[in-house]
């Protein structure tokens, strides 16, 4: 027991006072530094929970599987954690921060860590979710720890503004994980998860704890990686509209939750019938090629 005793006592003191990382990451102390010279007060509404882990970021970084000729748009940048882990990755990083103080400071940051690195980097000061083009090469992936409260709309915005992305590894709250990648059927299925899958496959790409972020957020957070692949055939409009209006009112039938949608229940049901689906089931059974398939069908009349 004491043996026991003795090891958690000298873990805990390493773990306290971890060495700054040796490849110019940002550490607890570089983060603290960083944060008390912009006198910054990390706010929820903008969902600033900073990385100083150097381990998690080399995992994001790795799980990205980034090629060296790849275009990475990062959302959210904040201190620079994440950056300072994909810029040795890829051939350039585009990072777009809302924040005019963390925008205006990570060049220097950059240029002060990694030196060699810093004309890869391109700092946009903007909101993601406003953003309708972007400077520089055409980006090829979106790797982000996203500010959690527009996780989800920042996603769907970037896939659909930039069809060049070719992948995502984004970092979302836990519970958002599991609902973007949840398949047909279960109870976290819902609006993220049909609409994500109109872009690409959608799979969880690991766990992460909540003592790696500067404040500690109070859920865990998880991996989403997702790769585009060509979306169902359809109009992708109509098609979300559908998921709307089916998620609007899960509990009900399908036939009931699309009325309004269709017109009227009769409608529903006949729309629904003409794409091979059975008006009493569920929106949550549904797939994004169904949901396509029964947005297209709106010149069946009742
Ligand atoms: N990438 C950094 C890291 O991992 O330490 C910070 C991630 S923190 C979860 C989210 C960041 O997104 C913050 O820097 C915040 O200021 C920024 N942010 C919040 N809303 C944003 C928006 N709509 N557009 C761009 N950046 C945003």
């Amino acid at each position: 027991m004491a043996g026991t005793a003795a090891r958690g006592c000298s873990a805990d003191r390493v773990a306290l006072t971890p060495p700054e990382p040796p490849d110019g990451l940002l550490g607890p102390a570089a983060i603290r530094e960083l944060a008390a010279e912009l006198e910054l007060r990390p706010t929820k509404q903008l969902g600033q929970n900073f990385l100083h882990d150097a381990n998690t970021i080399r995992r994001i970084v790795r799980t990205a599987g980034l090629a060296p000729d790849d275009v990475v748009l990062e959302v959210g940048p904040g201190l620079g954690s994440l950056t300072l882990g994909l810029l040795p990755a890829s051939a350039a990083v585009t990072a777009v921060e809302i924040d005019p103080r963390l925008a205006a400071r990570l060049p220097r940051t950059v240029a002060e860590r990694r030196p060699d690195l810093a004309d890869r980097l391109t700092v946009v000061e903007a909101d993601a979710l406003r953003i309708s083009e972007l400077p520089g090469p055409p980006p090829t992936a979106l790797v982000a720890n996203l500010p959690y409260n527009v996780a989800v709309p920042v996603l769907l915005h970037l896939l659909d503004l930039l069809p060049t992305l070719e992948r995502a590894l984004i970092l979302v709250q836990a519970e958002v994980a599991e609902r973007l990648a949840a398949p047909p059927g279960g109870g976290a299925y819902g609006v993220p998860s049909v609409k994500a899958a109109w872009y690409g496959e959608v799979r969880r790409a690991g766990n992460v704890g909540r003592r790696v972020f500067w404040p500690e957020p109070n859920v865990d957070s998880g991996l989403v990686a997702l790769v585009r692949r060509p979306p169902p055939e359809g109009d992708r409009r109509a098609t979300f509209a559908a998921v709307d209006a089916a998620f609007g009112m899960r509990r009900k039938s399908l036939r009931a939750a699309l009325a309004r949608w269709a017109g009227s229940p009769a409608a529903a049901e006949t729309r629904l019938r003409a794409a091979g689906i059975d008006p009493s089931t569920r929106g949550e059974q549904l797939s994004v090629t169904d949901f396509a398939r029964l947005a297209a069908t709106d010149e069946v009349q009742p």
